[in-house]
């Protein structure tokens, strides 16, 4: 089935398919589907209209104990870390193909369970998940060692080992993207996987799961525990027998993760954790419209909620009433909606606490001073789900709580700056260090600018342009990882000298 096939559904036949839908429930350990040990369940929650969609496998650390020993057996044993690296380039192809095949059921799956727009999860979701396992799966069997140079009594190779057994934890904001982004890079250099989705957002993962069964990915090398955080999350943390731990998610709880390591078996961990991304726009920036619609778009896709969101526009005061009045039109033409109608842009928040949370900002920007000039409450309350209308606040300093903390929400914050150093000092003026961008048409300026600013990515005159080629994650509080790219694969394996004496 293709995208533009996809497309043409209409909104009440999403709704037909959506009443059929039969998710997968339990949890996959060794290779089948299996309820908790303690036999509980949690409920996920539809946010397009609040209702139960499903009750799923509750896991605690007896559970992921299990899912660890699988994972353990199936390393040790070899079925999957000792096959040549083109093997399992051949299984994690077939997987990323039915991925594909199952593009809308996977589509509508996370749809219903994040409140995604359905045109959404088509076009990106789900081809991206794909396009991570075919990339990898693709690189694996083209990395060589090295030898290094020694002198001529000596030999001495670097070979890449992976860890063995990897812990993955994930949040909610994009389900099968950041399964495939850990996964994927996993798998392909040998490791076994325990993989622990988002409380909020557990469905997918198990049909990603169950599909590697059925590419060939053998039982115990990908297992899930869906559950919560304190529980799966935390016992995955501080398990002896997990070698390695790849988090994304909030910095106070990557934080956590550190702990869980130190306190263990000092686990390797990498993080992606959160951001509040600044936008300076500079008086020549080149094209307003575009750069308007660019910062538009990198706050209200995914209803804001994405860790590297362009969440603060850092704007030169000669250009901020032209840069807003354009931002707030936008704003306006993006009304929220049912996600199950393919002309949606705007879906839900992911669930009533986050909505409360994101509203709960809302107070806090207009107590500190801040003008509402768009937006700046909830939306199709009488839906019974999470809809947050799309939100701009002018006027704001940096000293402000919603320029400093991360909403996760369609909220945006305009900063006003008077020349370049203040641009940059406000730009930088916080913990994190995800993302950034840059606009103007001075070359020079752009080069000396993107230097000066503490971000993992930096974009100029763009924003969120990317592909799987190039590296991903955060300075500072924002983590310590990079996901996408070939660099990715480093944080999955370990390095091996072998030094070989040629004299004797
Ligand atoms: P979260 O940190 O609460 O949860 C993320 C994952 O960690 C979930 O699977 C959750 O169950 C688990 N978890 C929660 N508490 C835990 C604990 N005490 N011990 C062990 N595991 C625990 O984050 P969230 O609210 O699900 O997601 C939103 C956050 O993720 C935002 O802060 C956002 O910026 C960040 N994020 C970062 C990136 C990135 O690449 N840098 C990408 C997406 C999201």
């Amino acid at each position: 089935m293709s995208i533009s096939e996809g497309h043409k559904v209409t909104a009440s036949e999403w709704e037909n398919r959506a009443r059929r839908v039969e998710p997968r429930t339990r949890a996959w350990i060794g290779g089948r589907f299996t309820d908790a040990v303690s036999g509980e369940r949690f409920e996920t929650i539809c946010p397009r209209d609040g209702r139960v969609l499903a009750e799923v496998a509750r896991c605690g650390p007896e559970d992921v104990d299990l899912a660890v020993r699988a994972a353990r057996e199936a390393f040790e044993d070899g079925w999957w870390s000792k096959k040549a690296p083109a093997e399992r380039k051949e299984i994690l192809l077939r997987l990323a193909a039915l991925i594909e095949d199952h593009l809308e059921d996977l589509a509508l799956l996370e749809t219903l369970d994040v409140g995604k727009p359905i045109s959404d999860t088509l076009a990106v979701d789900v081809p991206a998940a794909a396009s991570y396992f075919r990339w990898y799966a693709e690189a694996i069997d083209k990395r060589y060692g090295e030898v290094a140079p020694t002198g001529p009594d000596s030999l001495a190779t670097i070979t890449r080992e992976p860890f063995g057994v990897v812990g993955a934890v994930v949040p909610w904001n994009y389900p099968l993207i950041l399964t495939a982004w850990k996964v994927a890079p996993a798998l392909a250099t040998g490791n076994s996987v325990v993989l622990k989705p988002a409380e909020q957002s557990p469905l997918s993962a198990l049909v990603v799961a169950e599909l590697a069964a059925e590419a060939g990915v053998p039982d115990g090398v990908l297992n899930v525990v869906p559950g919560f955080g304190e529980e799966a999350g935390a016992a995955l943390g501080r398990h002896t027998n997990v070698d390695k731990v790849t988090f994304t998610g909030s910095t106070e709880v990557g934080k956590a993760f550190l702990r869980y390591a130190g306190d263990s078996n000092m686990k390797s961990v990498s993080l992606e954790c959160g951001g509040k991304s600044p936008q300076v726009v500079m008086a020549d920036v080149p094209d307003l419209d575009a750069a308007a619609a660019s910062i538009a778009s990198s706050i209200f896709y995914n209803a804001g909620q994405t860790c590297h969101a362009g969440s603060r526009v850092v704007v030169d005061r000669k250009v901020s009433d032209e840069l807003l009045e354009r931002v707030v039109a936008l704003a306006g033409e993006t009304p929220p909606g049912d996600p199950l109608d393919p002309a949606t842009k705007l879906g839900t928040i992911v669930d009533g606490r986050q909505m409360e949370r994101v509203l709960g900002y809302l107070d806090v920007g207009r107590e500190e001073g801040a003008t509402v000039a768009v937006g700046g409450g909830q939306a199709l309350a009488e839906s019974g789900g999470f809809y947050v209308e799309p939100t701009v606040f002018e006027g704001v300093t940096q000293k402000m709580r919603v320029a400093n903390e991360e909403i996760f929400g369609p909220v945006l914050s305009v900063i006003e700056y008077k020349d370049e150093a203040e641009a940059v000092a406000i730009a930088n003026a916080t913990s994190y260090g995800l993302a950034a961008s840059v606009w103007t048409r001075d070359a020079g300026k752009a080069h000396r600018v993107a230097k000066a600013l503490r971000a993992g990515t930096v974009w100029i005159n763009c924003f969120d342009a990317s592909d799987v080629t190039v590296p991903f994650g955060g300075f500072g509080e924002s983590g310590n990882g990079r996901d996408k790219s070939l660099h990715a694969l480093d944080q999955y394996e370990q390095l091996k000298t072998t030094w070989m004496d040629l004299t004797v």
